[in-house]
């Protein structure tokens, strides 16, 4: 056997076996991680991951012990677990024959539910690749975009690797740059400096939170309050929408907060309601309904003017938690659209664990655990989900299988048919 020296331990990527040939290991990244955690306890040996060029033939006659765990896959391949470590050092042996049998007792089959939720609605792919054209249609000029789209680490990466930057603040952008206006807009007076200044503008707006806007505008024209039902949080994009008309919009955060409404100087028969896009269709629902048993005469938005993207999203999540043992959420510890997902997937009392990285699944997670959730948000690198789905392949035969919440209009009968808006290409004006 290769390799393995006194005082460190071998976490096997693959092993040879006498009868069963080459054997690959996809889950040693889990081991080798839970042994750096302490799990169990290697003492002061480093943990090296590597191929193990030996069979468990060798293991104890020569200078080095191998155990191993292994079993046939479906394709009749053989995959399994190992560790091995210098035979004179007994101690460390043992670890390696204890961090076996742990993880080898959890092989099995199980089903994986991938929530096919991408944490990017379509709005924001579609500004990402608009951006993306902008900078292919103008390699001279300098890219900027006016306020941190909201979008995955992966997207925002292929931005900054084609040299755009992001701002918020148009005197970044020198003369001749063009600016990017992201999927949420941008407040008025931005709009209006930037075409002030002659810069080339690439307007990614969402048609459906240009759609917004320009309610916001058309209600106030006509004499109203406007009423943004919103969420629990200011957002970027609320402010782009109350920017439309500062001293006429009115944010309402809460069904409660609409019960005790007192808003002094509106006139409560010149209400008109306006749902801000990305929040849940059903919680605005409840803030429109206690809206208007508060205000009868309130008017507004038809139903059809809601984005979905949020709400589906939602809705795939806790359909893939509700029906698994246990749900992992991608992401970082401090993203907040992690905390999202997770308070969604938890809903109920349902185990649900964070991982940023593939080695962070415990063996104690998955003890029992048949039917795992897996759940990406915008902190994840989207090889993350490949890291987590091919280290859990090595803990038995997975049914990888996707879930998905599509809303959309029933022909016929309207609906809400931007739902998944297909941008215009992102036009470049005087670039
Ligand atoms: S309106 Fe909906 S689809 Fe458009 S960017 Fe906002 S959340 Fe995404």
């Amino acid at each position: 056997m290769s390799g393995v020296r006194p005082g460190e331990i071998l976490v096997a990527t693959g092993m040879t076996h006498p009868e069963r040939g080459t054997v690959s290991s996809p889950a040693a990244p889990l081991l080798a991680a839970a042994l750096g955690r302490g799990e169990p306890d290697p003492g002061r040996r480093r943990v090296r991951l590597h191929p193990v060029n030996g069979t468990a033939a060798d293991s104890g006659g020569g200078g080095a012990v191998l155990v191993m765990a292994s079993y046939l896959d479906l394709n009749g391949r053989a995959v399994g677990l190992g560790a091995a470590a210098h035979a004179g050092d007994r101690a460390a042996v043992e670890v390696c024959a204890e961090l076996v049998a742990q993880w080898a007792g959890l092989l099995r089959s199980r089903r994986l539910l991938v929530a096919d939720a991408d944490p990017d609605c379509a709005g924001a792919r579609a500004g990402i690749e608009a951006t993306l054209r902008a900078v292919r249609e103008a390699p001279d000029a300098p890219v900027h975009v006016y306020g941190r789209p909201v979008a995955s680490v992966s997207r925002l990466a292929r931005l900054t690797a084609a040299g755009v930057a992001i701002t918020d603040d148009l005197d970044a952008v020198p003369d001749g740059g063009v600016v990017v206006f992201p999927p949420h807009g941008v407040p008025l007076p931005v709009r209006a400096e930037a075409a002030a200044r002659g810069l080339g503008l690439v307007d990614t707006t969402c048609p459906l939170a240009a759609l917004t806007h320009r309610d916001v505008a058309a209600y106030v024209h006509r004499g109203d309050t406007v009423v943004l039902i919103t969420g629990a949080r200011d957002t970027v994009a609320e402010r782009v929408s109350v920017s439309q008309a500062p001293e006429f919009v009115l944010t309402m955060r809460s069904a409660a907060q609409a019960a005790g409404l007192q808003w002094s100087g509106a006139d409560p028969d010149r209400l008109s309601l306006v749902v801000q896009t990305g929040i849940s269709v059903e919680d605005a629902a409840v803030m429109i309904g206690t809206l208007r048993e508060r205000f009868p005469r309130v008017r507004g938005q038809h139903y059809d003017a809601l984005c979905y993207a949020a709400t589906d999203r939602a809705d795939a999540v806790r359909m893939v938690a509700g029906t698994s043992d246990l749900t992992l959420v991608l992401g970082a510890a401090d993203d907040p659209d992690a905390d999202h997902m997770e308070a969604e997937a938890s809903a109920g009392g349902r185990t649900v664990r964070r991982l940023a990285a593939a080695g962070d699944v415990a063996a104690a997670w998955l003890t029992g655990v048949n039917a795992i959730g897996v759940v990406p948000t915008r902190s994840a690198p989207e090889e993350l989900m490949t890291q987590v789905l091919d280290a859990l392949a090595g803990l038995g035969p997975l049914s990888v299988v996707t879930r998905q919440v599509r809303t959309g209009p029933r022909p016929g009968y309207g609906g809400p048919a931007l739902t998944a808006p297909a941008l215009p290409d992102g036009t470049v004006i005087d670039a």
